[in-house]
């Protein structure tokens, strides 16, 4: 019985135990489920807070943002960028050409070296102009190209007229080796072109004067073949088009690239002017009218808000001064002293007013003043002329004398390569714009 009544006991043992461990088990889920019930009223808790710290982070200001948040941003932001860029795909390249094309045959701008629509571009005019445009507004250059055209109608005019006539006509548009460059160019189309300009960019570009972007222009828009060429204009439209935020210069390439790739198999010279027409009318440098141009849908820098902080530029060097004198000899006849300046470099055998060189040396101008090119008394013009060129800022002083007409030359006259010209004739003179501020300077006085 004892042993009955143990195993009983035993039995009872192993009742309870299994009475406790179903108790424990009850009991380890109900805390189980309190905990799982828990942790699923924690989850939005946790949420809350990551809502929380998002917000905190976007209403921080940004300048508080650490390095690393800026990092990750930022590539986040190129990340996004690239994908967006590979979306531009063959069929959207070809769409946009013929977007832009179509709003060219609308809104083109009547400018006078361009053909007429179903009239044959004329190969002259458009080197004229693709010369005339290089550094210089289409403003600027429209009456220039309008005196060339009276003046010389066809290229083996141009290519009959002398030095001297050029360079007059040229007078005041700058950049003069350009109208060197252009009289030479005319004349060897004419002596082994037989007055016919080669058709292809490659051999274009062999002609003076003419770089890899005007022949590309010249190729394109008088003889429809197939080039790329890429001015400011289009450089800027390119830019925002693709988001391009590598700073010019060094993008130039990418830019080309990039531009080359939307250019149509046809039309290569209509859609290239109406690139440079979207950029000088609507895709402008600042304030680009988003919302009236023809391929905005397409465009990158518009999608993201950046389109007018592009193209960015890298920071440039600030320019030098450079300090001279210039001579302003009037005679009471009526007759202005000029000298020819030397050939080759800057304003290379125009016609000058008689100056000092010119020198970023302060203290070197200085004793410059002493050196002018007619014997008598010089008095000082009250005033500095300023003038800027591409790479440095001029600043002059300029001294007057009224000579009798036996004045002599001094030493540092370069007399043989001087002339006297009567005031009413300056005009006609090949005197670049600094001379003709300073001969405005001098009279005024
Ligand atoms: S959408 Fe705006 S930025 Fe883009 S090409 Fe057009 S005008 Fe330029």
């Amino acid at each position: 019985m004892a042993k009955g009544g143990k195993a009983v006991q035993a039995d009872a043992k192993i009742d309870i135990s299994e009475k406790e461990n179903k108790e424990k088990a009850e009991l380890l889920e109900k805390v189980g489920s309190k905990s799982a019930k828990a942790k699923k009223k924690q989850a939005p808790k946790k949420q809350i807070k990551k809502k929380a710290t998002t917000k905190k982070t976007n209403t921080t200001k940004p300048n508080s943002k650490t390095k690393s948040d800026t990092k990750k941003s930022s590539k986040k932001n190129s990340q996004s960028k690239k994908t967006v860029s590979k979306q531009k795909t063959l069929k959207d390249k070809s769409a946009l050409s013929s977007k832009l094309l179509k709003w060219y045959n609308k809104e083109q701008r009547e400018l006078p070296w361009r053909a007429k629509p179903g009239v044959a571009p004329n190969p002259y005019h458009v080197w004229l102009s693709e010369i005339m445009l290089q550094q210089t507004v289409v403003k600027t250059v429209i009456p220039y190209f309008n005196k060339f055209i009276s003046l010389w109608p066809k290229i083996t005019d141009l290519g009959k007229a002398s030095d001297e006539d050029v360079r007059r006509a040229w007078a005041g548009l700058g950049y003069y080796t350009r109208a060197e460059n252009l009289h030479k160019c005319a004349r060897l189309i004419c002596d082994e072109y037989e007055g016919n300009f080669p058709i292809f960019a490659e051999e274009l570009e062999t002609l003076p004067g003419v770089g890899p972007y005007t022949a590309a222009a010249i190729a394109a828009i008088a003889f429809d073949e197939t080039a790329t060429p890429v001015d400011g204009n289009i450089e800027r439209v390119v830019a925002r088009q693709f988001a391009v935020e590598d700073p010019l210069p060094g993008v130039k390439k990418k830019l080309k690239q990039l531009a080359t790739t939307l250019t149509p198999p046809r039309r290569a010279g209509d859609f290239a002017q109406a690139q440079m027409d979207l950029g000088a009318t609507i895709c402008t440098p600042k304030n680009p009218s988003c919302l009236l141009c023809p391929i905005s849908s397409s465009c990158e820098g518009y999608h993201l808000g950046i389109e007018n902080t592009l193209p960015k530029r890298a920071s440039k060097k600030p320019k030098p001064t450079r300090y001279g004198s210039a001579f302003f000899a009037l005679r009471e006849d009526g007759a202005v002293l000029l000298h020819q300046r030397p050939p080759g470099g800057l304003l290379g055998n125009m016609q000058e007013i008689p100056s000092s060189e010119w020198t970023e040396n302060k203290e070197e101008a200085e004793n410059m003043l002493k050196s002018p090119p007619l014997k008598g008394d010089w008095w000082t013009v009250p005033g500095i002329v300023k003038h800027t060129f591409t790479h440095f800022h001029l600043e002059l002083k300029v001294f007057r004398i009224i000579p009798g007409e036996e004045a002599e030359f001094t030493l540092f006259a370069d007399a043989e390569r001087c002339k006297w010209v009567n005031r009413d004739k300056l005009a006609d003179e090949a005197l670049p714009s600094v001379m003709r501020k300073i001969i405005q300077h001098a009279l005024n006085s």
